[in-house]
């Protein structure tokens, strides 16, 4: 599967978490992450993940042009949702083609965690 991988600053170090304690069940998907995601991601793995441009750069349209081209299966996005981003409207593009496109997306920690449950029954 096509995964990618997002954090908002504030939820950078939850997500870091996850992706290490579920490193195995990872490897064997393709990744993608947005720029500082993703960069924090591999210095804490041995995972391989393609790095778009960093959200506010452009990064999340990035991943939203990757979902109107059907190259995503999952998106997981931990949002902040208690702080106010710079780049909203290139989040709400971006969570609002993952419902166009019908493609699953996790915005928080617990949802995350049953995506990977099912991904991990496959
Ligand atoms: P980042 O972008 O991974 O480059 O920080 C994520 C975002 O804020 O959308």
């Amino acid at each position: 599967m096509n995964i990618a991988l997002i954090a908002h600053d504030k939820k950078k170090e939850q997500l870091i978490q996850f992706v290490k304690e579920n490193e195995k069940a990872f490897s064997k998907h393709n990744l993608f992450a947005t720029g500082t995601t993703g960069k924090l991601l591999m210095e804490a793995t041995h995972l391989k993940i393609e790095r778009k441009k960093s959200g506010p750069l452009g990064g999340d349209q990035e991943i939203g042009s990757m979902i109107a081209n059907d190259k995503l299966d999952i998106i997981i996005f931990f949002r902040d949702a208690l702080t106010a981003q710079p780049h909203e409207p290139d989040v709400s593009a971006l969570l609002r083609l993952c419902d166009v496109y019908e493609v699953p997306l996790a915005t928080n920690l617990a949802s995350a965690t049953l995506f990977l449950e099912h991904i991990n029954k496959k």
